[in-house]
C-alpha cells in the first residue's frame, strides 16, 4: 500500500507521487502541497504535524464520501485485511504517533514482528518475502480491525478501493493492479507532508526507529530530571 518513490532523496508513497506529477502545474492543486509543506515546517511538534495531515486528509475524504456514486464504487469494507499485509509508507511523524502509542502501552503489539518487517526496509521483494501471517501490520487486531484507527497513516485513509476486492490479496507474494478512488486533493497533500519531512520510509521500518528514539528521549529526560546527590535540582 503506498509503496514509496524517490524524488530528490525524499520518498513519496507512490499514488501521491503519481498525482503530485500529474498536477504540479495547477496552480490550485500546487498551493495545496505547498501549504501543507509551509504549515509542517512551522509546527514543531510532530503529534501535531501528524495529527494536521491526518485531519486535512479526513476532511477531503469526508467530501468525496459525501457523493452516493463514491460510496457504491468503494468496495472496502471492515474486515477485510488485504491491505493491512503490504508495506504502507509514513512520514517520520506517523512513525513518532504511533511508536508513542506503542510505548503508552495504547496499543498492543507484537514487536518481534515489526523488527523481522522492519527488516526488508523499504524494499518490497524483500518484504514480501515474509510469510503472509507474519505481514500483517502490527496494529491489525485479532477481529481484523485497526486497532489504531484514529491515528493511522495518511495513505491508509486514501486507500479506497474501486477495483474487485479478489485483486488486493497479496498472499501470492505480489501486489496485483487495483483500481483506487481518486483523491487528487488529499494526494497534493500528503505529498507536501513527506516533502516537508526529513525521513520517509515504511511504517515497518520507521515505527521501529522511532520507537527506539521515543525510548532514548525518555531515558535522556527521566535522568535529567533526577535529583543530583546534593540535593540539588538538576536542570
Ligand atoms: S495502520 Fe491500521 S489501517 Fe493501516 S495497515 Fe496497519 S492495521 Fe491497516
Amino acid at each position: 500500500m503506498g509503496k514509496a518513490q524517490k524524488e530528490h532523496s525524499i520518498l513519496i508513497p507512490a499514488i501521491a507521487k503519481k498525482t503530485y506529477d500529474r498536477l504540479k502545474s495547477d496552480i490550485k492543486f500546487r498551493r495545496l502541497t505547498s501549504n501543507m509543506k509551509q504549515a509542517m515546517k512551522t509546527l514543531r511538534s510532530p503529534f501535531v504535524r501528524a495529527e494536521l495531515l491526518h485531519r486535512e486528509v479526513d476532511r477531503e475524504l469526508k467530501t468525496l464520501f459525501k457523493d452516493p456514486l463514491v460510496k457504491k464504487h468503494v468496495s472496502c469494507e471492515a474486515g477485510c485485511t488485504a491491505c493491512c499485509h503490504t508495506q504502507v509508507s509514513v512520514t517520520n511523524d506517523e512513525a513518532t504517533l504511533l511508536a508513542r502509542k506503542i510505548l503508552n502501552k495504547e496499543a498492543d503489539v507484537n514487536l518481534g514482528k515489526l523488527y523481522i518487517q522492519g527488516i526488508a526496509e523499504n524494499e518490497a521483494d524483500e518484504f514480501y518475502k515474509i510469510p503472509y501471517h507474519m505481514r500483517a501490520c502490527i496494529f491489525l487486531n485479532e477481529s481484523g480491525l485497526c486497532s489504531v484507527y484514529d491515528d493511522r497513516p495518511a495513505v491508509c485513509r486514501t486507500n479506497n478501493v474501486v477495483s474487485d476486492p479478489v485483486e488486493c490479496s497479496t498472499e501470492e507474494g505480489i501486489e496485483k493492479p487495483i483500481r483506487l478512488l481518486n483523491t487528487p486533493t488529499a494526494d497534493m497533500l500528503i505529498a507536501g507532508a513527506f516533502m516537508a519531512s526529513l525521513e520517509n520510509g515504511t511504517l515497518q521500518n520507521m515505527v521501529w526507529k522511532a520507537l527506539i528514539r521515543l525510548k532514548e528521549a525518555r531515558k535522556d529526560k527521566k535522568l535529567a530530571n533526577r535529583p543530583l546527590p546534593n540535593g540539588e535540582n538538576s536542570l
